[in-house]
Formats: structure tokens, C-alpha cells, sequence
């Protein structure tokens, strides 16, 4: 049984010519060997793969969220403070990417890192500011 993993390399499938970069998702099987980016043509190569798998692939990361963003006037003061944070959001960027220079910025384990930086950044200025 083969399984659903993260292309370590660019490559491209010698049966159907499609082409993948690092880190897109990749059905392969070693024995017999069989890889493509796409399942129909690595089912035809003889490759399978559970059914849990196939849907964790088919839903990565493309569920639909709707939000409704409320109609309200935003003050100068709420402005500043959203420029403010835009700040720290770059600053935990970078720091995400200097102390994890292997991760993907793409991913969502990178926006998780991220995300906790700039809570840190921000609960450290409050800190400062007590
Ligand atoms: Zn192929």
C-alpha cells in the first residue's frame, strides 16, 4: 500500500508529464513503484492508497470558511493600533523564519509558529508597559 507524502523534490511523473514542487502532495508506492500527483494516473501504475488518506488529500486545506465582516466605521485610534500590529506581525514573520528556516512559510504549522510569536510579542509589550 502506498501513501499520500510531500514532494522532497521538484520532479515530474514519467507516465503523464505532470510536474510538482517541494512540498505539494504526492501519491507514492514503493514496491511496486508507482508516483504521480495525480490519482488516476497512479492507480494506473499500479500504485494504492487507503481511503483515509484519500480524503485527507482531497480536502488539504481547501475547506470553505464564510465570514461576515460586520459594516462598521473604524476610527483613526483602531487604524493606528492595526498598523501597529501589522508591526509585530512582520517582526514574527521574520523571527519564525530565522528560528525554523526549514519549515514552509506556506504551511500551516509555519502560520501556527507565527501566530504564537506575535502573541508573545504582543503580551511581552504589555509587560513593558504595566
Ligand atoms: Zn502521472
Amino acid at each position: 500500500m502506498g501513501s499520500i507524502i510531500k514532494a522532497k523534490f521538484r520532479g515530474d511523473c514519467k507516465i503523464c508529464g505532470s510536474t510538482w514542487e517541494v512540498g505539494d502532495d504526492l501519491y507514492y508506492q514503493k514496491n511496486p513503484k508507482a508516483i504521480c500527483g495525480n490519482k488516476e494516473c497512479y492507480t494506473d501504475q499500479g500504485g494504492t492508497v487507503s481511503t483515509y488518506q484519500q480524503s485527507s488529500f482531497k480536502n488539504n486545506d481547501r475547506d470553505t470558511i464564510i465570514s461576515k465582516v460586520p459594516d462598521v466605521t473604524v476610527s483613526d485610534s483602531v487604524k493606528q493600533l492595526a498598523d501597529d500590529w501589522m508591526q509585530y506581525f512582520v517582526t514574527a514573520h521574520h523571527m519564525a523564519k530565522s528560528i525554523y528556516p526549514e519549515q514552509d512559510v506556506n504551511s500551516h504549522v509555519f502560520g501556527q509558529i507565527r501566530s504564537k510569536i506575535l502573541d508573545q510579542l504582543c503580551y511581552i509589550t504589555r509587560l513593558q508597559k504595566e
